[in-house]
């Protein structure tokens, strides 16, 4: 066990996990669960994805809960495209609001948000994929990383890191690393044509239990993060399998599909803590 432990909080009716050390830090982050939303049948609960055929209605009045519980404004919120690519962008505050009300001004062609500016606030949508937080404590900075398989696959934890120690001077050793509840090993069942993009991987992520094939997309991560250099001790996943728990999670796989988005969000807090406390 390494210090970076989750912990579910309940605030003012939203669940989100948070890391504590982080918050001591005062990082805005989280991850959402499925409960204490407005949306409808097939995605109720706290559907917090625009993309989905959801009534914008619902999740705007989600994003709004999940924001006061955060203590952020929904209008600082910035949301990639998420195309299952290994693109990282660079956030400023002059990005503040893509994606924040309307899916198609989400940030173009991207799965990772790096910032190290005050006021931003990173958000992704997930249901299945792994939703990774990124922390350099020392510039500061945060990042934030959609990695289904696809994305996996081009290493985009790593392009991250490398984006992050490019643009910030980030050293890779002094990052912290949390991978969400998303799609666990158990459940993972992929076929041979996904198998085969990780055949040249020194440590197969892929597993083979009684004839079929199952990717372990935490482990493919935490490989991809060592390798760009952060220390295994820094990487903790939370290990929670939305499919195993998809009373609790969104989970692509469980619902054939058609189902909501849980969010992962981080940013930094101002250096006199005025981002989040002032706004709630
Ligand atoms: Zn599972």
């Amino acid at each position: 066990m390494n210090r970076h432990r989750l912990v579910r909080r309940a605030l003012g009716g939203v669940a989100v996990w948070q890391v504590e050390p982080w918050l001591e830090r005062g990082i805005v982050h989280g991850f959402s669960e499925r409960g204490g939303g407005v949306s409808l049948h097939p995605f109720h609960g706290l559907n917090l994805g625009l993309h989905v055929g959801d009534d914008p209605a619902h999740v705007l009045e989600n994003r709004r809960r999940l924001c006061q519980a955060l203590g952020v404004l929904p209008e600082a919120l910035v949301a990639g495209e998420q195309v299952h690519g290994a693109d990282v962008a660079v956030v400023t505050a002059a990005h503040m609001g893509r994606g924040a009300q309307r899916a198609a001004d989400a940030l173009p062609g991207v799965d990772a948000l790096i910032t190290r500016e005050a006021g931003p606030v990173l958000l992704g949508l997930f249901a299945d994929c792994v939703p990774l937080l990124l922390v350099d404590p020392e510039t500061p900075a945060v990042g934030l990383v959609h990695a289904g398989w696809r994305g996996t696959c081009q290493g985009i934890a790593a392009r991250a890191v490398e984006a992050m120690a490019r643009a910030f001077g980030t050293r890779p050793r002094s990052c912290e690393a949390v991978l969400g509840p998303s799609i666990g090993p158990c459940c993972y069942e992929v076929g041979p044509e996904v198998a085969e993009r990780f055949a040249g991987w020194a440590e197969s992520p892929v597993q083979a239990r009684e004839g079929r094939l199952y990717l372990d997309l935490w482990a493919a991560n935490r490989h991809l993060l060592e390798a760009a250099g952060v220390p295994a001790a820094n990487i903790y996943t939370a290990a929670m399998c939305t499919r195993c728990h998809s009373d609790r999670f969104f989970s692509y796989r469980a619902a054939g599909g058609h189902t909501g988005r849980m969010a992962a969000v981080i940013g930094l807090m101002g250096p006199a803590g005025a981002h989040a406390q002032n706004w709630l």
